[in-house]
């Protein structure tokens, strides 16, 4: 199914996942017990990472596929423009297709590990927006796009205005919703979805949320990403040790009430960002499925 019709045609807020395809057998098998746990709970679709945080490129396709025929569910590939000349895109989106995709999450990428500044490819592309136009032109309505938001404003561009309008630009390329990074601050999330309804986005909006289970690794995440954690999320998740069980139990809780508070605010769906494992996603989940039944 087409992102645009899923959340279209829902009357309850789509609940979405986020995975990373494993590098190893053992990765592959953990990630396999982990899906079927998730797959238990009304998942609307399920997006797989590409080439995210300097890992392959080369899984997210067969993935998709193995997803889609497991499970039956829309599985949607990630695709960066990182070392992606416009034959390469046409590869990529063409071999999607043929497997069966109906979507994609179009992303610029960052720069590769020791690197500041994006290069793009030869004849390739400098930002996700021209990578939309170029889908669209290409594939026109074959495919139905996604694209990224940042409620903090993105890393190389803070300022929030020049963030939504950069955003305006993919919408307008064509993108069919956005998915935003993670944030832990709800009101950065509303600041940013009353700046781009004021922009003229009218396409679905959807958090992304990263629970934290282990204080140590969000942080770093975090940093990577230029998202913050409030101070009193912080001190409250500091007094357990790190990684502890008392620790992930505050993350996860923190987690629903999050999601609550945005599901009251009539979010269109949440984009949960699993990090290939289902315990704090399921408890979330569980917390909250009288939004998804
Ligand atoms: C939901 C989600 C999923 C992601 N999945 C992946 C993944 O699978 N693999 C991966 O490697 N990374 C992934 N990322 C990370 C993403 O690739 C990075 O955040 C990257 O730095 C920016 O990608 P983008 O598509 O938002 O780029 P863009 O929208 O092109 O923005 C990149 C930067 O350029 C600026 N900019 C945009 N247009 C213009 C313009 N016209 N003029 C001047 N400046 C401009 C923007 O403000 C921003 O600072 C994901 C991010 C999110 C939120």
């Amino acid at each position: 199914m087409k992102l645009r019709d899923i959340y279209q045609q829902s009357d309850r807020p789509v609940l979405s996942i986020e995975i990373f395809p494993p590098k190893t057998p053992k990765g592959r098998s953990h990630l396999e017990k982990e899906l079927k746990r998730l797959m238990r709970y009304p998942v609307g679709f399920v997006s797989v990472t590409y080439g995210a945080g300097g890992g392959a490129q080369s899984n997210t396709l067969s993935l998709v596929k193995a997803i889609r025929d497991q499970y039956n569910v829309t599985a949607v590939p990630h695709f960066t423009c990182v070392g992606a000349s416009r034959q390469s895109v046409r590869n990529y989106v063409d071999q999607a297709i043929a497997d069966g995709a109906e979507n994609l999450v179009a992303l610029r990428g960052d720069p590769p590990r020791g690197e500041t500044v994006f290069r793009p490819a030869r004849d390739g592309f400098e930002y996700a927006w021209q990578l939309v136009a170029f889908l669209k032109e290409t594939y026109g309505d074959a495919i139905s796009l996604a694209v990224a938001g940042y409620p903090e404003g993105h890393i190389e561009t803070r300022d929030l205005t020049r963030s939504i309008q950069h955003l305006k630009q993919k919408v307008d390329a064509g993108a069919d919703m956005v998915i935003t990074q993670l944030f832990y601050d709800n009101d950065d999330f509303f600041r940013f979805r009353d700046l781009a309804v004021k922009a003229g986005i009218t396409v679905p909006i959807v958090p992304g949320l990263l629970p934290i289970t282990k204080y140590s690794q969000i942080d770093r995440i975090t940093k990577l990403c230029g998202a913050r954690i409030p101070g009193d999320l912080t001190a409250t998740l500091v007094a357990f040790p790190d990684g502890s069980s008392d620790q992930q139990m505050a993350g996860i809780a923190a987690a629903v009430d999050q999601a609550g508070e945005l599901l009251e605010a009539d979010v269109p769906g949440i984009h949960i960002f699993t990090l290939n494992n289902s315990y704090a996603t399921a408890h979330m989940v569980v917390a909250l499925e009288h939004y998804f039944d």
